[in-house]
């Protein structure tokens, strides 16, 4: 039988993850024999994107690569950031593969998800998305700030689903749409949702960090925030048009108030409600800059056009 998902790819950016790397291969080498057993897939690759680690997270690849026939690698020169590394794995995967899944290397996102992925795809589902069913695991704080992030996500009219991360399969062709897409600014969960093609979703249970801790810091993830509306949307400046015009209203107001005022002879000394304004509309202004200011850094950045990332060494699949 001619299978659709003949050549299954599992994108893993890695950054200093030396502590989760055999687990993982073993945990995918696993999942991947039992979907060739029961012919899901013919071939299966692991890409670890070394994402320029500074522990011995690329020696481990090299050797597991060695050792077991389903790894391959890649090893970026430097600190690309987890976005731009799966980037770079997903361009170096396209050519190969006839499917992609990419997934963390923690494997917090239940692996065994991919099987449901990949019948999704074998029944002419082109795009996976693997959503969360709950975040029970995570710590309070990370639970509420990662919630308040889809709704402010969706609230500034970025299109992205509802408790997905970057867990999901992409077909080939999706994936050469995505990837003839030419911004630097990448927002992938967002950018998928641009591509269209027949999509669906797939539940799990979010787990624990088996080793390691969190690459991703608090202020990783707020950059990431801000990455993601300032990627996707212009409404932040239509909400300054909005200040604007309302400060606008109350300066009218004001300025009707202080002739009245005039005309009437009233001495108000009006000191404290001019340094009160002073301020205000000083902020406000400074507000309004700094929102401008975020965009023109972006097409700063798009102008550039800089590579995203650059790559040291490979592990071609064989
Ligand atoms: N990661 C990366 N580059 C970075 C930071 C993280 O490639 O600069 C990878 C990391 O190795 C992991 C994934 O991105 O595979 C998600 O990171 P992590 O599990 O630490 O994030 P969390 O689950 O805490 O959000
Ligand atoms: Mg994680």
């Amino acid at each position: 039988m001619e299978l659709r998902a003949n050549k299954l790819m599992v994108v893993v950016p890695c950054y200093n993850e030396e502590e989760v790397l055999m687990e993982t291969t073993q945990r995918l080498s696993a999942l991947f024999e039992s979907m060739i057993k029961e012919n899901k897939i013919n071939e299966a690759r692991i890409l670890y994107v070394d994402d320029g680690s500074k522990d011995k997270t690329w020696p481990i690849i090299e050797d597991l690569s060695r050792s077991n026939q389903f790894v391959c690698g890649l090893k970026l020169a430097h600190n690309a950031g987890h976005q731009n590394a799966l980037w770079a794995g997903l361009v170096e995967s396209v050519e190969w593969a006839d499917a992609v899944v990419s997934i963390d290397a923690d494997l917090q996102d239940d692996e065994n998800a991919i099987v449901l992925m990949v019948d999704k795809y074998n029944s002419g589902v082109e795009i996976v998305y693997g959503v969360r069913k709950e975040r029970a695991t995570d710590t309070v704080f990370k639970r509420s700030t990662a919630q308040g992030f889809y709704k402010m996500m969706s609230s500034m009219g970025a299109d992205v689903v509802y408790n997905h991360a970057d867990f999901r399969l992409m077909g080939k062709d999706a994936l050469k749409c995505l990837l003839s897409m030419p911004e630097r600014n990448l927002f992938l969960r967002g950018m998928v949702r641009l591509v269209g093609f027949s999509e669906d979703c797939v539940y799990y249970d979010r787990r624990e960090r088996f080793a390691g801790e969190s690459k991703y810091p608090l202020s990783k993830m707020f950059n990431f925030a801000i990455d993601g509306i300032t990627s996707f949307s212009v409404k932040p400046l239509r909400m300054i048009v909005g200040f604007g015009v309302f400060f606008l209203v109350l300066a009218v107001a004001a300025i009707v108030y202080a002739l009245v005022s005039h005309f009437n002879h009233y001495t108000i000394p009006g000191w404290t409600s001019l340094l009160i304004s002073v301020w205000f509309l000083g902020g406000a202004i400074l507000l309004a800059l700094g929102v401008v200011g975020e965009y023109i850094g972006k097409i700063y950045k798009e102008v550039k056009k800089r590579p995203l990332y650059f790559v040291e060494k490979r592990i071609r699949p064989v």
